[in-house]
C-alpha cells in the first residue's frame, strides 16, 4: 500500500479488533490494584514469599509497560530499538551505567539481542525463561512482584544468588488467569471481576457504538480475535459493548492464542454455548459465528470470499504490541493500527493529558514509556508501534469522536 502521511480507517475492507484493552476498556488502577493483592498473596501463602516486602502497599510510580525480566540476575529493563540496554533496576533499586555494564557488556544482552532482532524468538524456547516482557495490563504489576522479591532476597544475604523467581509468578498468574476458573470460581480474579463488573469495566459510549455500525453500513466486514476463552470474552463484551455485542461483528475468534494465530495454522474449533466441539473447516466457518482456535490464513480466506470483491484491504486493531502488532504485520501482511492508553497518560503526540489512571500508567522514576528519560534514546516499544502500526490512538473511543472517513494525521511520530 501506498505509504501516505494520513490514516484513515475507511481505506480498509475487513477490519477486526481485539476485545480486552481495545473495544473494552478497563479501568486499569482497578485492576492493577487487585492483580497486585492477589498475585502477592498467591506467593505469601504458597510459595512462602516474604510477606514484609510483597505486602507493602502497592507503589504506583514503579509500575510501567514494557519492562524486561531478567530472571537469572533479578533485574529488570528497558531497552531501545537496537537492543541496547538503556535503564535497568535490580530489584527496586536503580543502577548507574557502571553498575550495568557489570551484568551487560556493552550495554547488550543475548537475550535482548534476539528479542531486539525479532521479537518472537524469545517467545517461546530457552530464551522465553531468561527473559520475559511484561506488556499489558494483565501482566505490568508483576514487575513489582518481581522486583519486591529480589529485594527480600537480597536482604536475607549478600552472596551472589540465583534468583528464580519467575517460575513462582508465572504459577501466580497462571492460577490467575486459568481459563477453567473463570466457570469453577477457582481463582480469585475471575470471581472478582464477575461480582463487580463496574468496578473493571467501562461501558463502550454509543458514539462508539455508532461508529461500529457505521463501519459495517458502509460496507465493511469487522470481525473480533480475542485471547479470552469464550465465557470470559462474553461476560467481558456483554459489560462493555452490551448484551447484543454479537450483532456488532461477522465473526468472532475467541481463545485465539495470538501471536501463534498470525503464524501458525491451527484449526478453527466449533463451540456449542461455552463447550468446544471439533475442528470446524475452512467452507463451513459461518458468518455470525463464533469459534475458538484458527489461524490468520484461514480467517483471512473466508473474510475475502464474503467481501465479495476482489482483493480487500485488511486491518487489525490491538493494544498488545507483540499479539496485536508486529505478529500480524510481519507474519502475515496485516497492516495494524495500536492502540495504546499511554498517549493520553502523557499528554503526547497531538494528545491532551488526561486519563483517570495517570498515576498508574506514567512512572517519574522510569520516566516515558516511549523515550528514556536519561539517554533521549526511544524505547523499543515505541520503534514498533511506529515500525509495525499505520497509526496510533490511545483509545477507541478516542477514533470514535471523528467521523468514520477522516483523515487522521501520521507524520506527527
Ligand atoms: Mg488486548
Amino acid at each position: 500500500m501506498v505509504q501516505t502521511d494520513y490514516f484513515r480507517f475507511t481505506d480498509y475492507d475487513c477490519i477486526g479488533f481485539d476485545l480486552d484493552n481495545t473495544l473494552a476498556r478497563y479501568k486499569v488502577g482497578a485492576m492493577i490494584e487487585m492483580e497486585y493483592h492477589i498475585l502477592a498473596n498467591f506467593l505469601v501463602d504458597n510459595k512462602g514469599y516474604s510477606a514484609k516486602h510483597l505486602l507493602k502497599p502497592l507503589d504506583h510510580n514503579f509500575i510501567i509497560k514494557g519492562l524486561i525480566v531478567d530472571d537469572e540476575n533479578g533485574n529488570l529493563l528497558r531497552i531501545s530499538g537496537d537492543g541496547t540496554i538503556i535503564q535497568v533496576t535490580h530489584g527496586t533499586k536503580f543502577l548507574t551505567q557502571n553498575e550495568i555494564k557489570k551484568y551487560y557488556p556493552n550495554l547488550r544482552w543475548k537475550a535482548t539481542d534476539l528479542f531486539a532482532q525479532n521479537p518472537l524468538q524469545t517467545w517461546n524456547g530457552p530464551y522465553s525463561e531468561k527473559m520475559r516482557t511484561l506488556l499489558d495490563y494483565y501482566d505490568i504489576v508483576a514487575s513489582l512482584i518481581f522486583a519486591r522479591a529480589v529485594d527480600a532476597i537480597d536482604e536475607d544475604s549478600s552472596e551472589i544468588k540465583l534468583y528464580n523467581i519467575w517460575p513462582d509468578l508465572l504459577d501466580a498468574l497462571q492460577d490467575m488467569f486459568t481459563r477453567e476458573h473463570f466457570q469453577n470460581e477457582k481463582g480469585k480474579y475471575f470471581s472478582e471481576i464477575k461480582a463487580n463488573p463496574d468496578k473493571y469495566y467501562y461501558k463502550c459510549s454509543s458514539h462508539l457504538l455508532k461508529w461500529i455500525n457505521a463501519l459495517r453500513d458502509s460496507g465493511k466486514i469487522i470481525f473480533l480475535i480475542t485471547g479470552s476463552y469464550v465465557d470470559f470474552a462474553t461476560h467481558t463484551a456483554s459489560h462493555t459493548l452490551g448484551p447484543q455485542w454479537r450483532s456488532y461483528f461477522d465473526i468472532v475468534i475467541s481463545y485465539a492464542k495470538k501471536p501463534g494465530f498470525f503464524t501458525e495454522r491451527r484449526d478453527f474449533i466449533g463451540l456449542d454455548g461455552f463447550t468446544e466441539t471439533g475442528p470446524v473447516k475452512l467452507e463451513d466457518l459461518k458468518i455470525g459465528g463464533i469459534y475458538t482456535h484458527g489461524n490468520w490464513t484461514d480467517l483471512k480466506h473466508f473474510l475475502a470470499r464474503n467481501y465479495k470483491q476482489p482483493n480487500p484491504r485488511f486491518l487489525y486493531v490491538g493494544d498488545n504490541l507483540i499479539q496485536d502488532i508486529y505478529a500480524p504485520h510481519v507474519y502475515a501482511g496485516c497492516e495494524t493500527v495500536t492502540v495504546c492508553e499511554e498517549l493520553e497518560a502523557e499528554g503526547v503526540y497531538g494528545h491532551d493529558k488526561w486519563h483517570p489512571d495517570e498515576q498508574f500508567l506514567c512512572s517519574t522514576i522510569w520516566g516515558s514509556y516511549f523515550k528514556c528519560k536519561s539517554s533521549g534514546r526511544m524505547t523499543n516499544w515505541y520503534e514498533i508501534m511506529k515500525n509495525h502500526s499505520r497509526f496510533f490512538i490511545p483509545s477507541l473511543e478516542y477514533a470514535a469522536t471523528f467521523p468514520i472517513d477522516h483523515k487522521f494525521r501520521t507524520n506527527i511520530y
